[in-house]
């Protein structure tokens, strides 16, 4: 059986599909079997991300709606064949799924995959309660703003209500130059208020513009960027592997104490 996890923010823009799809790829390179489901059934972009738009025949809804087998409509990846892809239908509303029809189909894939990574949308309504619903394990993602670490704030307390404990960070789109010059929140600023294991920090990397318009994950280039380094990181301390942080680590020197006291009082 394969794991099951959830890559989820609260806040939208963040970088869950962008981790989704790097960290997909990334485990796939390490032979590794992984399913990536789209449940962002709004806004879904995660084939997008993989170049795989063109490919895209049925999606989840014709899978539980009886049009297709499951095995039709997931789309193989084609320069890793270890790596296949759910796509979300579009014009669909967010409702047309349930959180009993998300586990049903998280639990068919987890019977042939070795990970099953549920690309979370954004928000705290139905769409994100369908996406956690099948998860043993989540990944939050945030980037060292207030408004995303309030919003990830929130969304460990509602895995923690939903029985999901086993939650772990990765920082996106932090800046060491700016961190210095105290003008963004360090890596330790963020663990301090959301306390949960951090599994990785991604830099701010303009390669990742790059690598979405071509729709080839960072993890694939052949001479990494610092992003796609992390991304690598990532998928490698998931199999359970000890790997260092990049050095990205500029810290602050208390600026954001009395941010973080606000923030901790209220939260
Ligand atoms: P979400 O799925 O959380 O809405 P996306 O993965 O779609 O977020 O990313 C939102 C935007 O941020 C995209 O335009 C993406 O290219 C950009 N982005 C994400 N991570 C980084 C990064 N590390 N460096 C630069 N841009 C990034
Ligand atoms: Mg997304």
């Amino acid at each position: 059986m394969g794991r099951i996890i959830v890559i989820t923010s609260g806040k939208g823009g963040v970088g869950k599909t962008t981790t989704s799809a790097n960290l997909g790829m990334a485990l796939a390179r390490q032979q590794k079997s992984v399913a990536l489901i789209d449940a962002d059934f709004g806004l879904r972009n995660l084939d997008l991300l993989l170049g795989l738009e063109n490919r895209v025949v049925y999606t989840a809804i014709d899978v539980l709606s009886g049009h297709c087998r499951l095995d039709q409509a997931l789309v193989r990846d084609k320069r890793q064949n270890q790596l296949v892809l759910l796509p979300a239908a579009q014009s669909r509303t967010k409702e047309a799924i349930t959180a009993e029809q998300m586990r049903q189909l998280a639990a068919a894939l987890t019977k042939k995959f070795d990970y099953v990574l549920i690309d979370c949308p954004a928000g705290i309504e139905g769409g994100f309660r369908n996406a956690i619903a099948p998860a043993q394990e989540a990944i939050i993602v945030t980037t060292p703003e207030i408004a995303a670490v309030r919003d990830a704030d929130r969304v460990i307390g509602l895995l923690e209500a939903n029985r999901l404990h086993n939650t772990q960070l990765i920082l996106n789109r932090l800046r060491p130059a700016m961190v210095k010059a105290n003008d963004m929140m360090s890596v330790s600023d963020v663990q301090e208020i959301l306390s949960i294991p951090l599994l990785g920090i991604v830099p701010e990397d303009e390669k990742v513009i790059v690598s979405t318009n071509k729709g080839e994950p960072l993890v694939l280039a052949e001479s990494l960027s610092l992003a796609g380094q992390a991304y690598v990181n990532i998928a490698r301390r998931m199999g359970g592997e000890t790997v260092e942080f990049l050095d990205l680590n500029g810290e602050s020197n208390g600026m954001f104490a009395k941010l973080k006291r606000l923030l901790t009082r209220k939260l």
